[in-house]
């Protein structure tokens, strides 16, 4: 990249070093600005987080899984050297209760057909499901709706979809993907996970994951930012913003204080709310301000829950599995996924994705019908021994991309001189995702470079006959 003019020695301060404020920080970075990153938290990943568990003596996290179509986030772990630390899958099982498996896979017919044989053949669907399905993928061949007004669940009735295509094909898709239940969720940001993942190209809906730890994969972020001269400080909570009288920003983060020509909030929604209506603002910006926070308002959060299980031998050579007509959506086998020696037993993660029912309820609430569901995919699961569970509940895990919420995403461009917002939240056209993080950084980086796309890399361009389309 040639060092950019308008970037070059400027003073940038991003606040918060999740994938968004990395994202951000690392093009600008290496564009020739002065960046420093300030997380509140001892390590980076944002939301995408691992930890060591004092208890369970391990280091935790919640799977995130990145698709083909994720233009950005690649883009992000190819310039962090992050390629050969996630595994690629090009097949996916469904597995219903008993044990009978559906496998959807890639073959080598072109888009939009690369997964028509393995549909055909699939056991989990009747000839009526597959029908539906098929009639309600046509509706995206041309792209994906363009406004949020109608719901996944206002859908499935307008296409009449049938009981079993939504309960063993659409919802746990919009489960996985959105995070919330098909009356929450707009038909909008459904229709681009459809059409990217199914239909638009052959490599689109290929499932990548990382093979080490969350905090550590995204450590290579710092590195990132530090190789191209910027600093990212941990333990770093701002506090407090002041727009001074030019026009420079004035942060503070305990006894310390730092100055910058431009500032971008890389945070989640309710972390944007408590900076933002606290700082001290020359006068003629509070309108912006208030607009900034009515919008805020209108977001909500979605929970997930992770189930972790360590088991004394392992309990199945699949390295993970959709799991039908269940509380536990989705299976990952973290020990091979990460190629831990066979003889260390299984390491699994279960997951619960919308889980506002589960929240409340207690471990053992959680836990023991989850073993019980367990037992009915992997039989093996109930002869071995369970060595240690754990539980992990993130109540703000995402935002729900409710229909009508486009309106208030806001742009990365604030009307506030200076001070540019990042984070999925914000106006992206994806929802809560890593790839809509990183799509909002390389914006915000955008925005402060003048240039709104300069970073951003674009979607994938149709293949084979979707080209036509
Ligand atoms: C359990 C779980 C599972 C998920 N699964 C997936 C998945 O499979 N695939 C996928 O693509 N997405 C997944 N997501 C969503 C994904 O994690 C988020 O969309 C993404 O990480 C958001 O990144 P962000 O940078 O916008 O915000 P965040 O990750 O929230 O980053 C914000 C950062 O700001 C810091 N911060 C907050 N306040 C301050 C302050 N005052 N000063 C300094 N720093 C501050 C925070 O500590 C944090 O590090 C999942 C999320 C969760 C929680």
């Amino acid at each position: 990249m040639v060092p950019g003019d308008r970037v070059s020695g400027r003073k940038v301060v991003v606040v918060g070093a999740g994938v968004a404020g990395l994202s951000a920080a690392s093009v600008l970075a290496k564009d020739g600005a002065d960046v420093t990153v300030l997380e509140r938290r001892p390590y980076v990943g944002g939301r995408a987080y691992s930890y060591a568990h004092p208890a369970l003596e391990e280091v935790v996290d919640s799977q995130h899984v990145l698709l083909g179509c994720c233009t950005n986030l690649l883009a992000f772990c190819e310039d962090a050297g992050l390629a050969g630390k996630v595994r690629w899958y090009d097949r996916q099982t469904f597995l219903e209760p008993g044990g009978r498996a559906s496998t959807i896979a890639l073959s080598g017919l072109p888009a939009p057909l690369h997964y028509a044989g393995s549909f055909l053949k699939a056991s989990m669907l009747s000839v009526a499901d597959k029908l539906a399905i098929a009639r309600g993928l046509m509706e995206f061949t041309h792209g994906y709706p363009q406004v949020d007004d109608e719901s996944v669940l206002q859908w499935y009735r307008r296409t009449r979809q049938t009981d079993g295509a939504i309960r063993h094909f659409w919802e746990p898709i919009v489960l996985a993907t959105l995070n919330d239940c098909a009356a929450n969720c707009s038909m909008k940001y459904a229709g681009k996970v459809f059409y990217e993942l199914f239909l638009k190209t052959s490599v689109g809906g290929k499932l990548g994951i990382p093979t080490v730890p969350l905090s550590e994969f995204y450590g290579a972020g710092t590195r990132l930012v530090e190789a191209n001269g910027g600093k990212v400080e941990l333990r770093s909570s701002v506090e407090s913003m002041t727009q001074q009288a030019d026009g420079r920003w004035l942060l503070t983060s305990g006894e310390t204080s730092f100055v910058a020509d431009d500032v971008i909030l890389a945070l989640p929604f309710e972390q944007t709310q408590r900076l933002v209506g606290g700082m001290a603002l020359q006068g003629a910006d509070d309108d912006e301000r208030a607009d900034l926070l009515g919008k805020i308002e209108r977001f909500v959060h979605s929970p997930f829950i992770s189930i972790l299980l360590w088991y004394d031998r392992e309990i199945t050579d699949l390295d993970h599995a959709w799991l039908l007509d269940t509380t536990i959506q989705w299976f990952f086998h973290k020990s091979r996924i990460r190629g831990y020696a066979k003889d260390r037993g299984s390491y699994v993660e279960l997951v619960i994705a919308g889980s506002k029912t589960e929240l409340p309820m207690t471990r053992a609430e959680i836990l023991e019908p989850a073993l019980a569901e367990l037992v009915r995919f992997f039989p093996e699961a109930g002869r071995a021994k369970l060595v240690k569970s754990g539980i992990l509940k993130e109540a703000r895990a995402t935002f729900s991309v409710t229909t009508g919420l486009d309106q208030y995403r806001p742009s990365q461009r604030t009307g506030i001189p200076g001070l540019f917002l990042a984070g999925d939240w914000t106006a992206t056209d994806w929802p809560s995702t890593m790839e809509g993080a990183a799509r909002s950084g390389r914006l915000a980086a955008g925005e402060v470079a003048g240039d709104r796309t300069k970073y951003l890399v674009p979607e994938l361009r149709a293949e084979g006959l979707m080209r036509l389309f």
